[in-house]
Formats: structure tokens, C-alpha cells, sequence
């Protein structure tokens, strides 16, 4: 079991993040991971980069998590009312899940960002 973070944030609000198990800190609080979290933002940096070159490829058309959680909806209305296959249905939850699992990763990542930003950590990565 951990619970939150026992963290500061940088405007002195605490931090929402869940604590590291067996740690009473998040990965971005935790004193023991401060020579990682360099590698980290480092990498965080060249993933951006690569985001935003991946984006210009992608269409116009990628759903919104509301539009993802309405189609799941109607997927589990149509499993339940028999319209569609339950094996449909579980492919449907399973890649729901993996979408929204990215999505969560990528507003941390630009979380972060933000928060860098403000607080002029960018060092090491200006072009
Ligand atoms: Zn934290």
C-alpha cells in the first residue's frame, strides 16, 4: 500500500502525485531519483520533439477522451443489448484503456513541461 505523495510542489501547494511503493514520495519528489529524473528530462525533451513531429502525421480526426468514453459507452449498451460480440466489446475496453493509459502519460509529460518552464528548469536543452 502507498498513499500520497508527501511532496511540495513548486507554488507550495502539495503534491497530488501517489508515493513511489514503499516510499512516502512521487517519483518527481522522491530525493533518492534526483540523478533519474535528469535522464528523464532529457529524454522527456526528445520524446516532445518526437511528439510533435508524430502529430504533424497524424489526422485530424483522433478522438478526444469524452468522444472515447461516449464510444465505449455505446459499445457496452450494444454488448449488453446483444447488438454487438462481448469479444468486441473486451477489445474495445482493453484499447480504451491502453489509449487512455497513454493519454495520462502524455499530459504528465506536458505537465511538466509547464511546470519546467515556469520554473526555468529548462537548462541543458535550450536550442
Ligand atoms: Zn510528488
Amino acid at each position: 500500500m502507498h498513499g500520497k505523495c508527501m511532496g511540495i510542489n513548486r507554488d507550495g501547494g502539495a503534491c497530488s502525485g501517489q508515493a513511489r511503493p514503499g516510499r512516502s514520495m512521487c517519483a518527481w519528489h522522491d530525493p533518492q531519483l534526483a540523478a533519474e529524473r535528469a535522464g528523464w528530462r532529457q529524454k522527456g525533451g526528445q520524446r516532445r520533439s518526437n511528439k510533435a513531429r508524430t502529430a504533424k502525421r497524424l489526422p485530424s480526426e483522433v478522438m478526444t477522451m469524452s468522444e472515447l468514453q461516449g464510444v465505449l459507452c455505446v459499445v457496452l449498451r450494444d454488448v449488453i443489448d446483444g447488438k454487438t460480440e462481448p469479444g468486441i466489446g473486451n477489445c474495445a475496453a482493453g484499447l480504451g484503456r491502453a489509449i487512455a493509459a497513454v493519454a495520462q502519460v502524455a499530459e504528465i509529460e506536458d505537465r511538466l513541461a509547464a511546470l519546467e518552464s515556469a520554473a526555468n528548469l529548462g537548462t541543458g536543452r535550450r536550442a
